[in-house]
């Protein structure tokens, strides 16, 4: 499969350009897993500004548990 990171890097909503995963998602989705967060994507502009990417914040800000095991 071929790596669609120029379409990634259109739709990604992170600001936080700099970082060296924007736009390879897998790498961005492990990374935030290891740490105990969620990538940019998750959140409404307003939350991804703050750079707040905890599952915690997320919860938070939704009110509920998200997922099931
Ligand atoms: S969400 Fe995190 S890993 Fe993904 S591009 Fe933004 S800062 Fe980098």
């Amino acid at each position: 499969m071929e790596c669609r990171i120029k379409k990634n890097l259109e739709d990604c909503p992170c600001t936080y350009e700099s970082c060296e995963r924007k736009g390879r998602c897998c790498e961005c989705v492990a990374y935030h897993r290891q740490n105990q967060e969620l990538p940019a994507c998750y959140f409404t502009t307003a939350e991804e500004k703050s750079y707040d990417r905890s599952i915690e914040n997320f919860i938070k800000r939704r009110g509920k548990v998200a997922w099931k095991d």
